[in-house]
C-alpha cells in the first residue's frame, strides 16, 4: 500500500475583534476591570494567550502613535505598518494595502472577507478600496444582498438606532453591530471577519464609567459567542482581540498624544490553531505586528515594507 498523499492544509479562519479605547488594566486586572473580560481571560488562558498585562520581564503591547487616537490605531492594525502619516480621525481613506486588500489580491473571494463596525469611519482603515460587499461600517452601510432578508432587517434596525453613544449620526450601536456580525459569520462563513466595537470608548468619553464597563462586558460575551459559532462550524479558527489605543491613566475620559496610558494596548488570542502560553510577550509588540501575524495564519506572504511589523511569536500557528 502506498502512503496517502498529505492532505492539503485546511485553511485557518480568523476573526479579529477590535474594541475601541480599552484600558489594558481592565483586561488583565479583574479588580480594576470589574471582571469585564472574564470569558476572554478564561479562553485565552485555556487555549491561547493574552499579551500586554505587564510583568517585569514581559514585553509591552503598544500603539506606535504618536497621536493615540482611533484612525491611526486602526490603520496600524489593518496595514500592519507603523508610521502612517495619519495623526487624527479625519484622514482620508488609506492608500496602502490592508489585510483585506491583500487577501483579495491573493485570490480570496471578496464575499469571504467581511468587516462589520459600529464606527462609520473605520472603513477608511480597513481597505483602500470601496468596492466591497461585506464591509458594513456604520449604520448607513448598504445591505450587500437584498435577497438576504434577515441581514437587511438587522442593518435597518441598526440604522434606526444610529447615533448614540457615538458622536456621528451614522454610528451603529454595538448591540446592532454584534447582531449583524453574528449573522455574517453564521451565514456567510467568511475566511476573515473583523468586528469593530466602539461603545466602550464613546461612553468613556462621555464620562459614563458604568456604561464603559457595561460595554466591555457585552464585548466579552460577544467574543465568546463568536468563538463558539466559529468552533461549531468546525474549521480551524483563531480569534484575536485588540484595541486601537489605551486611555489616559489620570482621567479615563481622554486619550491622545502626551496623555500617559494612551499608547498602551493588549492583544489576546485563542483558538485551536495556536499553542497556549503564559501571557508574557517575549518582546515589545506594537499594533503593526498583528497583521503580519494574521498573514501567517491566512497563508499570505510577508509584507516586505520597511515599516511592516513582525509576526508575534506567541500567536503563530502551532506546528
Ligand atoms: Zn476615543
Amino acid at each position: 500500500m502506498t502512503p496517502a498523499a498529505p492532505l492539503p492544509p485546511v485553511p485557518t479562519r480568523v476573526v479579529l475583534v477590535t474594541i475601541d479605547g480599552v484600558r489594558a488594566d481592565d483586561v488583565f486586572d479583574p479588580a480594576r476591570g470589574r471582571g469585564s473580560f472574564s470569558c476572554l481571560q478564561e479562553r485565552s488562558k485555556a487555549a491561547g494567550v493574552a499579551l500586554g498585562g505587564g510583568g517585569a520581564s514581559c514585553g509591552t503591547v503598544k500603539a506606535s502613535g504618536p497621536s493615540y487616537v482611533s484612525l491611526p490605531g486602526y490603520l496600524e492594525i489593518f496595514t500592519g505598518r507603523r508610521g502612517d502619516a495619519c495623526t487624527s480621525n479625519h484622514c482620508p481613506r488609506t492608500s496602502e494595502p490592508t489585510l483585506l486588500d491583500e487577501l483579495r489580491g491573493h485570490g480570496q473571494s471578496p464575499t469571504s472577507i467581511a468587516s462589520v463596525s459600529s464606527w462609520d469611519r473605520l472603513d477608511r482603515a480597513v481597505s483602500r478600496s470601496t468596492d466591497w460587499s461585506f464591509v458594513l461600517e456604520g449604520a448607513d452601510a448598504a445591505a450587500p444582498d437584498p435577497s438576504d432578508a434577515a441581514l437587511t432587517k438587522l442593518l435597518a434596525a441598526g440604522k434606526r438606532a444610529a447615533g448614540f453613544p457615538g458622536t456621528s449620526p451614522e454610528y451603529r450601536p454595538d448591540v446592532h453591530t454584534m447582531k449583524v456580525a453574528r449573522h455574517v459569520l453564521e451565514h456567510q462563513r467568511p475566511r476573515f471577519l473583523h468586528v469593530g466595537l466602539g461603545d466602550a470608548d464613546e461612553l468613556a468619553h462621555r464620562g459614563d464609567v458604568e456604561g464603559y464597563f457595561g460595554a466591555l462586558k457585552a464585548s466579552d460575551a460577544f467574543v465568546c459567542d463568536i468563538a463558539d459559532e466559529l468552533a461549531r462550524q468546525g474549521t480551524p479558527g483563531l480569534v484575536v482581540v485588540t484595541s486601537d489605543h489605551g486611555r489616559y491613566s489620570a482621567d479615563m475620559r481622554h486619550h491622545g498624544a502626551g496623555l500617559a496610558g494612551s499608547s498602551r494596548a493588549f492583544v489576546a488570542a485563542f483558538g485551536n490553531v495556536i499553542r497556549p502560553s503564559d501571557g508574557c510577550a517575549s518582546r515589545d509588540v506594537t499594533l503593526s505586528d498583528i497583521a503580519p501575524t494574521l498573514r501567517v495564519h491566512l497563508g499570505l506572504p510577508p509584507d516586505t515594507s520597511a515599516r511592516a511589523g513582525q509576526p508575534i511569536a506567541e500567536l503563530l500557528p502551532a506546528r
